[in-house]
């Protein structure tokens, strides 16, 4: 028997003690504490890591303070269109979907590309034609309404541009992610079998077409039995250049370095090209990193032993 363990995020970016308040605070924490817990549930009653992590992305995706599922933030058009993938580490098959509307749980649709297709990633009407087909459930743009998310959309038109969450760097022309809200989890269940799901609403204001890391097998979500399970957050086009997810897998598998040594050199790696934001990954030995070069990152673990929730770096 491995040893059970789940981490999970809710994303990455300048997240201060100076600019939350007591209320807010206590709220992540509730919202990441029942993520875990959903999790940890289905884990420790011998139930699968893919199973695991689907659930917590979906408590994740429920929880409106994040930029996944329900709290995803608006495109231009005012409307939510969320990208979201997983992956089995036991036989290394994935999932993924961009551009999907009105869908309760993007993650779910993912798994189900995984299951009942013979493809990896369905995109927009493709996307939604499938949520269709396979009698997802689905919910109202109202669901998907929060002030918050409105108001940052009129903020971004007022300044005609286009961000990742709370981003504020308008003269740059890859917006430059302050604080970034998706959503991810990793888990090891007794049997050593790996997992990993990420999902997001992606960035506010777009129209371009852009699709990030978070649907991206490689580069945001990456799993495999022989190395580790992995799910990222952040600036998304530098997590694409840098392969992330894979290559921490790649860095246990080609060098033999542990999970902890191969972690720190990606995140290495992603700081020298540029990259802000984090990981969380586990290995079938149960041990779990959550590394980030960013002021913080929305996260927390479970293990046999301990749970832990954290925002801030230090
Ligand atoms: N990685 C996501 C993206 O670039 C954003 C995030 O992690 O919040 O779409």
């Amino acid at each position: 028997m491995s040893k059970i363990a789940i981490a999970i995020h809710g994303g990455a970016g300048t997240i201060l003690r100076s600019t939350m308040t007591p209320e807010l605070e206590s709220e992540y924490r509730s919202g990441l504490d029942n993520a875990l817990n959903v999790g940890w549930e289905v884990l420790s009653r011998g139930g699968g890591s893919l199973d695991a992590v689907e659930v917590t992305v979906s408590a994740l995706e429920d929880f409106p303070l994040f930029n996944a599922g329900r709290g995803s933030v608006f495109t231009h058009e005012g409307k939510n269109e969320m990208d979201a993938s997983i992956m089995d580490g036991k036989t290394n098959r994935a999932g993924a979907i961009a551009f999907v509307r009105n869908v309760k749980n993007p993650i779910r649709l993912a798994r189900l590309v995984m299951e009942k297709t013979p493809h990896i990633l369905l995109a927009a009407e493709g996307a939604n034609e499938f949520a269709k087909q396979m009698g997802v459930e689905s919910a109202p743009d109202e669901y998907f309404f929060t002030d918050h998310r409105w108001q940052q959309l009129q903020d971004a038109i007022k300044d005609g541009q286009i961000r990742l969450d709370h981003a504020d760097d308008p003269k740059s022309q890859i917006p430059n992610p302050k604080s970034l809200g998706t959503v991810g989890a990793v888990a090891c269940d007794g049997q050593g079998n790996l997992a990993a799901a990420t999902s997001t609403g992606g960035m506010t204001n777009k129209k371009f077409g852009r699709v990030g890391d978070t649907a991206l097998i490689g580069s945001g979500t990456y799993a495999d039995n022989g190395s580790c399970a992995v799910s990222c957050t952040g600036h998304g086009e530098y997590f694409m250049i840098g392969v992330t997810a894979y290559d921490v897998a790649a860095r246990m598998k080609y060098k033999g370095l542990d999970l902890k040594k191969a972690a720190n050199e990606t995140l290495e790696r992603l700081t020298e090209i540029g990259g802000d934001g984090g990981f969380i990954a586990v290995d079938a030995r149960g041990t779990i990193v959550l590394p980030f070069n960013c002021e913080g990152m929305y996260r927390g673990y479970r293990t046999e032993d301990s749970q832990v929730v954290e925002i801030y770096r230090d």
